[in-house]
């Protein structure tokens, strides 16, 4: 089964398809996290796409397109979860004919539903650990009092992304309205979308997830 989780910056997805990766063994394709890979290797694209990441602004197709073509190269048995991705209507239909060429197919787009002031809440309040990726909330889910991910053990390494700030996450949702958004329509065209309600705690948007799966 292969899926598109898709909504604005701060809607949950990362978080959701870590748990999809551990109970049906998908693969999740971030591109969020592929360009940030690609930034922290300090290659020359790297370097170009950090600048633009940082603004808050989309990185052109041909680059995400390029990063997503190579993970599709290398399969996934259980199926594969596109976070992030596709963030344009160029990106949807070479979504489209990436799965064709190697005979997969889409079986859902997950849209989560959020209003724009719980993604203000829950972006600024945002921060990772190094080690495993596991995402804190200094609101709803904070770093351990003794400083240890509760997921992997790891001590004291929790960051904070660079574009998490109230001045980029203007641009980013900016960028959701006017690029992105229109994928819903797309995707409710060809009888693939269903929305959830991306408000609720983690293990309710979990369940509406896996409903909207069966
Ligand atoms: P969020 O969904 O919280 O904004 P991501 O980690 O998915 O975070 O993306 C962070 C940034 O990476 C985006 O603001 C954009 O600059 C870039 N990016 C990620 N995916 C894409 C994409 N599919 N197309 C263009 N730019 C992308």
């Amino acid at each position: 089964m292969n899926i598109i989780l898709l909504g604005p910056p701060g809607a949950g997805k990362g978080t959701q398809a870590r748990h999809l990766v551990e109970t049906r063994g998908m693969v999740q394709l971030s591109t969020g996290d592929m360009l940030r890979e690609a930034k922290d290797s300090g290659t020359e694209m790297g370097n170009r796409v950090a600048e633009v990441m940082a603004k808050g602004q989309l990185v052109t197709d041909e680059i995400v397109i390029g990063l997503i073509r190579e993970k599709l190269d290398a399969g996934a048995e259980g199926g594969f979860i596109f976070d992030g991705f596709p963030r344009t209507l160029a990106q949807a239909d070479a979504l489209g004919d990436l799965l064709d060429s190697t005979g997969n197919s889409l079986d859902a787009v997950i849209e989560m539903e959020v209003d724009d002031a719980a993604l203000v809440e829950r972006i600024t309040a945002r921060s990772t650990c190094g080690g495993c990726g596991e995402v804190y909330n200094d609101i709803t889910k904070p770093i351990p009092a003794d400083g240890k991910c509760s997921n992997c053990g790891k001590e004291n390494d929790f960051k904070r992304r660079a574009d998490d700030n109230e001045e980029s996450l203007k641009t980013r949702l900016m960028e959701y309205y006017k690029k992105t958004s229109p994928l819903i329509g797309y995707y409710y065209a060809k009888g693939q979308l269903t929305k959830i309600n991306g408000l609720g705690e983690i293990e309710e948007v979990q369940g509406a997830i896996e409903a909207a799966l069966r």
